[in-house]
């Protein structure tokens, strides 16, 4: 079955950045780094509490400095760089760890802490350092930059390339995600329904684990690597 597999899609979740350093999204107590979701990921909490949201994303922004890839990332960017075939990596991390990792085929859907979007213009640019209070748009001049992060109840970036994408799928592989962030959680049924082959790596089942042909439990640094040899090896045969 391996060998008849050309289009892959892969979602990846903080679970696969876990093993670098970043805490994934809801730790044991519920909380994201110390803070309820709705504190930290809401145009509402932008909206009244702008002060925190810049603190929150600024933090989370300058911890990219101190980490770096681990295996499951390189992995990917092995995949990437090896496949023949179609492959989409869609992450739902907004941290930079795959591209820094050399994947190519990459897509952001909920945004990048190292992009800021002008609420104004809607014009994105590459950001690396604190944002503050909000500082000036370089295109338009607007006191009005946000983190680009895609904040609950916004849309997710690219979603018709991804559905493309899932239409397409011979095999979904869904790496360290809870399943509960919609409308990634739903991506395992879209490729399900047009035949795809699906499969789960995740430190334990998560919420649609019972929707995947295959779930493999354990750490994204050894699931990883460990798989794409495995789909590698098979194409080579
Ligand atoms: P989540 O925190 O809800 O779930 C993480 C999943 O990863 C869990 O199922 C957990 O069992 C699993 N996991 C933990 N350690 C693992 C490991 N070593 N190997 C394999 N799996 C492991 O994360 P999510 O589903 O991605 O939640 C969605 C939101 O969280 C996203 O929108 C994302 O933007 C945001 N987020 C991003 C980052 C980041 O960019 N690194 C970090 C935290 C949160
Ligand atoms: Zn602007």
């Amino acid at each position: 079955m391996t060998s008849d597999i050309r289009n892959i899609v892969v979602l990846t979740g903080a679970g696969i950045s876990a093993e670098s350093g970043l805490a994934t999204f809801r730790g044991p107590d519920g909380l994201w780094e110390g803070h309820r979701v709705e504190d930290v990921c809401t145009p509402e909490a932008l909206a009244r509490d702008p002060v925190l949201v810049h603190r929150f994303y600024d933090a989370r922004r300058a911890a990219l400095e101190s980490v770096t890839p681990n295996a499951a990332h390189e992995a990917l960017a092995h995949l990437d760089a090896a496949w023949p075939g179609e492959l989409l990596i869609v992450t739902q991390n907004v941290d930079d760890l795959h591209e820094r990792a050399g994947a190519r085929r990459l897509l952001h859907m909920h945004g990048e802490l190292l992009s800021a979007l002008c609420a104004a213009c809607g014009m994105a640019t590459r950001w690396a350092g604190a944002m503050g209070h909000g500082p000036e748009c370089p295109g338009c001049g607007a006191r009005a930059l946000r983190p680009d992060i895609v904040f609950f109840g916004e849309m997710p970036y690219q979603m018709d390339r991804i559905d493309e994408a899932l239409t397409r799928a011979d095999l979904f592989v869904s790496i360290g995600t809870s399943g509960a962030v919609y409308p990634a959680a739903g991506f395992v049924q879209t490729a399900r329904h047009y035949g795809a082959g699906t499969l789960e790596l995740n430190l334990e089942p998560s919420a649609g684990s019972f929707q995947f042909s295959e779930s493999r439990m354990g750490k994204a640094s050894r699931l990883v690597p460990q798989w794409v040899s495995e789909i590698l090896g098979a194409r080579n045969h």
